[in-house]
């Protein structure tokens, strides 16, 4: 059977085959043409979040993380200190990827399963006068769990510190509004919500900061004000572009205006997420989270209690039937997780369910039920 499998994953996910087909020419990285399309995703970028007057978008080769390291390098300077607001996987590897670079890293802790909380982070600053920036992970994709964006940006603004967001899993499907919301930095990238292919990153930078950020990079590739000059001085990329991943990306971005733009993406990932834990609960499958801060993005699960459960057997299974799932991020309980991304709808949600409840059967698993809680 050679039908695509889909990709339950948040990113590389399932793209649309018009999206594949625009990957079959070759582009020159210096031609006028290529140039063009660079230009038209960047002011579309800028679109979906309201950005065109406050923002520049400065696009960077390679998977996400290149490109939240290199918002961190070019922001802040050499003697910034920056808080992460951690609840997560993703949280400890911007703290990590921080540290590494020589910025004076402070962490505030938070439970895996709540979002991060503004009124602490409002206690940390009035605590701590050094704090420059603040590091944000608006959907944090180990669990799912959405953080309070809006909230964490008022406290910011109200101290006057800079925050950087990670906003790579909600970009394109959560609200996001940067005339109404303060932030200095916010990251997403290709292969993710806005369903292209995975290649290139890339950030919203305040104007007005942007032109201060001139040598604290202590990285050549990661430098977005020096990539940010080149490109506005040229139109072409500083280093050899992805270009089979920029219009890829064009074709994903003209499907993502067609389908009626952020609240469109964001009805369909919200129904293909109430189709999943609907039809899991019916398995017997329990979330992690609760439902008021699941983001429609990605849901971890409990792993069945069943002894016959292994997630390499169940993954394998599922995948022989057409579907990748994905394996859980949490060190203390077993988990697996399931994306609601990428261009499919709420019938190939209902074919996956469909898919774990055969997978059951045929692992002699009576329930996804897991252990009750210990007391
Ligand atoms: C996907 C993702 C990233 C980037 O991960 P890469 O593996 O480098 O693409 C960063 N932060 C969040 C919240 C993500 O979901």
């Amino acid at each position: 059977m050679d039908r695509e499998r889909i990709l339950l994953t948040p990113g590389p996910l399932t793209t649309s085959l018009r999206t594949k087909l625009a990957m079959l020419r070759d582009w020159g990285s210096w031609d006028a043409d290529f140039n063009a399309v660079t230009a038209r995703v960047r002011s579309q970028l800028l679109d979906i979040v309201g950005a065109q007057a406050s923002h520049t978008v400065v696009p960077l080769q390679g998977s996400g993380t290149f490109s939240v390291e290199a918002a961190v390098a070019t922001l802040v300077p050499r003697d910034g200190h920056v808080l992460v607001l951690d609840n997560g996987a993703y949280c400890k590897r911007a703290a990590r990827l921080t540290r590494l670079m020589g910025r004076r890293t402070s962490v505030l802790p938070f439970a895996e399963v709540e979002p991060v909380s503004a009124a602490a982070l409002e206690s940390a600053l009035a605590a701590d006068a050094s704090i420059s920036h603040v590091v944000l992970i608006h959907c944090e994709t180990g669990t799912g769990v959405v953080n309070p964006f809006v909230e964490v940006a008022a406290v910011c603004q109200h101290h006057d510190k800079s925050l950087i967001v990670d906003a790579m899993s909600s970009f394109g499907a959560l609200p996001i509004d940067a005339r109404e919301v303060r932030f200095d930095a916010l990251i997403a990238a290709s292969g993710k919500c806005l369903e292209g292919v995975p290649g290139m990153g890339f950030v919203l930078i305040r104007k007005a900061v942007l032109d201060g950020c001139a040598g604290h990079s202590q990285s050549l590739a990661l430098d977005l004000h020096d990539q940010h000059q080149y490109m506005e001085r040229t139109g072409q990329w500083r280093f050899t572009p992805p270009t089979h991943v920029v219009v890829a990306l064009a074709e994903a971005l003209d499907q993502y205006i067609e389908e009626g733009g952020q609240p469109a993406r964001l009805a369909r990932y919200a129904d293909n997420c109430r189709t999943l834990l609907g039809g899991m609960a019916a398995l017997g499958f329990e979330p992690l989270l609760r439902p008021q801060v699941q983001a429609p993005i990605i849901v971890t699960f409990h792993a069945p209690a069943a002894p016959a459960y292994d997630f390499k057997r169940f993954y394998a299974a599922c995948k022989q039937r057409g579907f990748m799932l994905y394996p859980g991020k949490l060190t203390e309980i077993e988990t697996f997780r399931v994306g609601c991304i990428g261009a499919i709808g709420s019938n190939e949600m209902r074919q996956a369910v469909s898919a774990v409840a055969d997978v059951l059967r045929e692992l002699g698993i009576d329930s996804g039920a897991p252990a009750p809680l210990k007391p």
